[in-house]
């Protein structure tokens, strides 16, 4: 299995990098964190999740997948992305997770209204490259044209992977951002 390279170091362009920021920027962390500090009381956690269950999903913001399946901290890994796509990175955590960390649970939740399916590659190109003076041809964004398809070929990703163990159940759902609801993916099995 290849995996991806890193993002290229810029090359001469004429727009200015991202800034270092002064920590003031980022003091609305801080403050967070002083509260939950405060009460902080998961010191004791074990590191292998308690459900032995490994949840991959999308980074939007309105996902709290904890909340969502009333689980708790300790309780499953959350890994995330864009799009809750299955790439060879996406694969590397889930690795650890089975192999080294006890998991033998997959979730793959996708999600409806989800950014990843609602903009087209040479849409997304244009905009990076308006913003960047960059045109990132080698980024492999792992866009959603169809998202039944998606989420098959994301959960046969996994399921075909050859590092993780015959066993390992994997199942698909689809999380409704505007009711709360899951849903099962039809083609849902257990590998
Ligand atoms: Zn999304």
């Amino acid at each position: 299995m290849k995996l991806e390279r890193n993002c290229p170091k810029r090359s001469g362009r004429a727009n200015s990098p991202p800034t270092i920021a002064a920590v003031d920027s980022f003091r609305d962390l801080a403050d967070g964190n002083s509260e939950y500090v405060a009460n902080f009381s998961n010191a004791s956690l074990s590191a292998i999740p308690r459900r032995h269950l490994a949840v991959v999903t999308c980074m939007d913001c309105r996902i709290d997948p904890l909340a969502i399946f009333g689980f708790e901290v300790g309780d499953i890994h959350v890994m995330r992305n864009a799009g809750a796509r299955i790439t060879p990175d996406m694969l590397r955590s889930l690795i650890k997770s089975v192999n080294q960390l006890e998991v033998d649970r997959i979730a793959i939740m996708h999600h409806t209204d989800c950014g990843a399916a609602k903009v087209d590659l040479p849409g997304l190109r244009s905009k990076v490259l308006a913003a960047t003076g960059s045109d990132p041809t080698d980024v492999e964004f792992h866009l959603i044209g169809d998202p039944a398809a998606a989420l098959d070929a994301d959960i046969e990703a996994v399921r075909t992977c050859p590092y993780l163990p015959v066993g390992t159940a994997v199942a698909g759902f689809i999380y409704d951002v505007e009711t709360g609801v899951l849903q099962p993916h039809d083609s849902t099995f257990v590998g």
